[in-house]
């Protein structure tokens, strides 16, 4: 029921999975040292569908920060399946849909948006934030306010699918969040997180990041999890990398995890093995708690070289560049 793969592959995007190589998938590497740019990468399977509409921007010269925006709101609008993201997502333990959302530039300039309603594009008002106002976050009500006033449509994000969800949950769950809801999959896998977490590279070199989720499925009201948190789920710096997280948010927020991504790289570290140690600096802190969770991040540097790790097995990311542009690479993991 909670298995994106069989709806990506009616993507209307024309991204389809399905249309995936076996040998693109079977290569299965979570490195590279391929550099080249114009490049995007992005968390998660729906992440072909979200570098598709990215790369239509990269591949034509345009800006890094123009091809996230366009890129993200793919998901966000079409990724019926997900449940994690934009209007589909599972809603709040009370029933609302609160979307998270941040956005950041080659310029160090970066926009927030968190626990907001009834808009479908967080991830454009994250970019209004950051372009139209001297803040860097609005959250809640505030934060539709604006995007109201700028122009967006205020409408309802719940689906009949997510609230017959919601109301399933809510018949065994004794109206108490918890990490593990769905299956009995681990909280933080693609069963019942997922963030779209996208790092571009475009044509002039500059680096540019994006971050988009409903966050973890029947939460307090209220919770906001790493995705809208500069440093957290997301951070770009134009003279060495970006990268971006998915997973269980919290522990990403304790370690300031895509912030420590950047500075790994900035002393030397790969893309892939920055991820790594910023994966076993959160099993080192709660050892007992990661083995029960997915956190996984991803990273590109500046050369374009990209990587990727997680706690568990089971994370991917989307590559596209002017070689390939619908690779999807499983990452590696330390379970
Ligand atoms: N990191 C997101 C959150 O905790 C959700 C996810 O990526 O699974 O809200």
């Amino acid at each position: 029921m909670y298995n994106r793969r069989k709806f990506i592959k009616i993507s209307a995007a024309g991204a389809s999975l399905a249309a995936l190589s076996n040998s693109a998938v079977a290569k299965a590497i979570s490195s590279t040292t391929d550099a080249g740019f114009p490049i995007v990468i992005s968390t998660w399977d729906f992440g072909i569908i979200a570098n598709k509409g990215a790369w239509k921007v990269l591949s034509t010269g345009g800006r890094a920060l123009d091809a996230i925006e366009a890129g993200a709101r793919i998901p966000e609008e079409q990724d019926i399946s997900s449940h994690t993201v934009g209007r589909t997502g599972l809603p709040d333990r009370d029933g609302h849909v609160t979307l998270d959302s941040c956005i950041m530039d080659e310029n160090g300039n970066c926009g927030s948006v968190a626990a907001m309603e009834n808009i479908a594009h967080p991830i454009s008002v994250a970019r209004l934030v950051m372009e139209k106002t001297p803040h860097v976050m609005l959250v809640g009500e505030g934060a539709t306010q604006f995007a109201v006033e700028q122009g967006m449509k205020k409408e309802k994000l719940l689906t009949p699918e997510s609230e017959k969800l919601w109301k399933e949950w809510l018949k065994t769950a004794k109206y108490a969040p918890v990490m593990n809801i769905e299956n009995g999959k681990k909280p933080g896998d693609k069963y019942n997180h997922d963030t779209i977490g996208m790092l571009a590279i475009d044509a002039k070199g500059n680096i540019s990041g994006g971050c988009t989720t409903s966050g973890m499925a029947f939460k307090l009201h209220g919770r906001v999890g790493d995705s809208p948190i500069i440093g957290a789920g997301l951070y770009v710096d134009n003279e060495v990398g970006g990268a971006t997280s998915t997973g269980v948010g919290e522990e990403v927020i304790r370690n300031v995890g895509s912030f420590l991504v950047v500075e790994l790289m900035r002393q030397g570290y790969s893309p892939e093995d920055a991820c790594k140690e910023a994966v076993r600096r959160i099993i080192k802190k709660k050892p007992e708690t990661a083995k029960q969770i997915q956190v996984g991040f991803l990273a590109i540097n500046k050369k374009g070289e990209y990587g990727a790790y997680a706690i568990q097995s089971g994370f991917s990311f989307a590559v596209c560049n002017a070689q390939q542009q619908d690779l999807l690479i499983k990452g590696k993991s330390f379970y």
